[in-house]
């Protein structure tokens, strides 16, 4: 708990007072006021110790979103009532939305978890997979007991199958410590887990050009949007749904003067206020993208410097074999890593050498030691001329002059980019997308300055933990498995059998699975599935044993966040409620039935000091102390 005096007194009272009337005396009194204000949180405490009991407890929000806000909890009678965002002295970062607001209600919602539960048809040598589901009945259990047979069939099924057999599911429904204490677990038990196999279709395309990008794609900083000129949103419902730091730093680059194209089939929130919204058919992406290659090359829209020096367009290609012609193959004293490409003012060739402004030939057709070549861009050249507008406008149900018109502004207005999201990501083909955009960037020069933008993802702050959650070379390690081999793995035993899931902060039956029926069958061949979760989720409901999570607002940690450049520190508003744990604890409760107890740390808080400690762009005593109302630790 905050250690806020909760005894009002007149000088309280006086303060608060103060700052109304510094308030009346002009703007600039009135901000560093507030900004006074903001840091020392001197006046909230005042208002709210005079009006009542309340604390004020600054704390942060942690799910799948990229927000991470810093948050403000308003305690009263030990209990929260509201929820308000937290305003940073820096007001680039200020955020916060409706779903971090209601925390209040889910905190205290009739879904929580309060105890241990087991399903009561379930046992360690009678596991009754079948009688999972809507049917299934729980009985409460101790938290002992329900580690303990946890930690039993995880052993029965090591000696039995493998410790491969035992898989550890986490999802995102918690941003701080969980997810890597859960895969050193696994780690030292030697368990399964899922690569990471979903959301990177179109950062798989990206990186083919880039050589960087698997999670969508690696784009600037946020702060930077602003410096853009045009930003095409494709895919993505901005204003609806990354209310966080996307939505403000979109508004920051159109109150610039950026131009906002956006492609989507839907007219959405972010439509409506786009220059121009390109309603483009389902599908239709890639094709839509190779159109505006088109259009680009086909107008010589093209930034040929950029084209010079940062990529392999003028690279000469063997015409016979597709391959990139090498120096080794052209003179005596090459290699075979450097391409080739030809000087244009003396037509021969020449080493293509990266970071140079060498006058290399963009396009045309050569005949290199007998060799017929061409350059890479003549390549895309030939390629892009089968998307003309007129006919992919056609297929993709737009208009052609509104193709261009997108590409136009893009390729002539100055730094932009494209903002995309999940709608073309969840294609099987949805990697020819983020190749072709990828292109398409790399021929308008949008990388590597000021104002470009490669994905709705601008990067975000992270901490170095140091080696704190690696495991001695002892260790069996994890073997990662797509998720589309864990369910075979459950179903059939290909590669190999899974006999057990333990279940994190993730609602996978409900959310995270194309077949869920496919998946509640393959289900049926499990011993064991445990679940520790914050709601009675429909994962819940088939789960044979499980453990109450308590809220975020209940556990300290620390959350790095995607939008914002600060490791924010979460303290606990008030104790847990019922029985619910901390997934860190669980952790290392069942980590010691196991064996690895003396792993782990296991204290959490000496954990997070130790953690912070490796990294001296953050400080815990001048970031976590209670005492101290700053969360905020900047981290780049
Ligand atoms: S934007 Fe994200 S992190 Fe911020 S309050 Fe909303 S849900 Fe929470």
């Amino acid at each position: 708990m905050s250690d806020t005096d909760l005894n009002a007194t007149r000088r309280d009272v006086l303060k608060s007072g103060a700052v109304a009337a510094v308030g009346l005396s002009g703007g600039g009194g009135l901000l560093s006021t507030l900004q006074e204000a903001d840091d020392s949180d001197t006046a909230g405490d005042a208002v709210t110790s005079f009006l009542g009991e309340d604390q004020v407890v600054k704390t942060a929000c942690s799910p799948n979103c990229r927000g991470k806000c810093t948050l403000r909890a308003f305690v009263r009678d030990g209990q929260i009532k509201k929820v308000q965002p937290n305003i940073p002295a820096d007001e680039r970062y200020k955020r916060g939305c409706l779903l971090g607001l209601s925390h209040t209600q889910r905190v205290y919602n009739s879904t929580r978890l309060k105890y241990p539960m087991q399903r009561s048809s379930w046992s360690l040598k009678d596991p009754q997979p079948t009688k999972r589901g809507n049917e299934a009945e729980f009985e409460r259990i101790s938290w002992d007991e329900a580690l303990e047979k946890i930690a039993q069939k995880m052993t029965t099924i090591r000696d039995q199958y493998s410790p491969k057999s035992v898989y550890f599911e986490t999802g995102s429904g918690d941003s701080g410590l969980s997810g890597p204490m859960q895969s050193q677990l696994s780690d030292l038990f030697g368990g399964t887990q899922k690569s990471w196999s979903i959301d990177i279709n179109t950062g798989l395309g990206f990186r083919r050009v880039t050589g960087s990008g698997l999670f969508n794609a690696e784009t600037n900083f946020g702060e930077d949007w602003q410096n853009a000129n045009t930003v095409i949103v494709w895919g993505s419902d901005i204003f609806a749904s990354n209310l966080q730091q996307d939505a403000s730093i979109l508004l920051d680059a159109i109150e610039s003067g950026a131009k906002l194209v956006v492609v989507d089939p839907v007219y959405t929130g972010t439509a409506s206020k786009a220059d121009l919204w390109l309603p483009i058919r389902p599908g239709k992406d890639a094709h839509v993208a190779m159109s505006m290659i088109h259009t680009v090359l086909d107008q010589e829209l093209y930034d040929s410097s950029f084209l010079r020096k940062r990529t392999l367009g003028p690279a000469l290609v063997n015409e016979n074999t597709g391959d990139l012609v090498k120096t080794a193959d052209v003179f005596p004293d090459g290699d075979a890593e450097t391409p080739v490409a030809i000087d244009a003012e003396t037509n021969e060739p020449v080493p293509l050498l990266p970071e140079t402004y060498g006058n290399y030939a963009l396009f045309g057709r050569y005949t290199t030691n007998g060799v017929n070549t061409h350059t890479g861009l003549t390549a895309l050249e030939r390629k892009a001329a089968e998307y003309p507008a007129e006919a992919v406008a056609e297929r993709a149900g737009l208009q052609a002059t509104d193709i261009r018109t997108a590409v136009q502004w893009l390729a002539t207005r100055g730094p932009g980019g494209i903002a995309s999201g999940y709608g073309p990501d969840r294609y099987k083909y949805g990697h020819v997308f983020g190749q072709a955009y990828a292109t398409l960037l790399s021929l308008t020069g949008d990388y590597g300055r000021h104002g470009t933008i490669h994905a709705s993802h601008p990067s975000g702050s992270g901490y170095n933990p140091g080696d704190f959650f690696e495991v001695g070379d002892s260790a069996p390690g994890t073997t990662s498995l797509k998720q589309s081999d864990i369910i075979t793995a459950m179903e059939s035993g290909d590669p190999y059998q899974i006999k057990m899931m333990y279940s994190q902060a993730s609602n996978f039956l409900a959310n995270q699975m194309p077949n869920r029926k496919r998946w509640l069958d393959a289900a049926d061949n499990l011993d064991l599935i445990a679940v520790a979760d914050m709601h009675h989720t429909p994962t819940v409901q088939h789960a044979d044993i499980v453990l109450p999570a308590n809220h975020w607002f209940t556990r300290e940690d620390i959350i790095s966040g995607s939008n914002h450049p600060h490791v924010n520190y979460r303290q606990p508003v008030h104790e847990p409620l019922w029985e619910a744990k901390d997934d860190y604890w669980i952790i290392v409760q069942l980590a010691k039935r196991l064996g690895y107890g003396d792993e782990f740390v296991h204290d959490k808080t000496e954990a997070i000091k130790r953690i912070v400690a490796n990294d001296d762009r953050i400080d815990y005593d001048r970031g976590c102390h209670r005492t101290v109302p700053i969360l905020l630790l900047r981290s780049r």
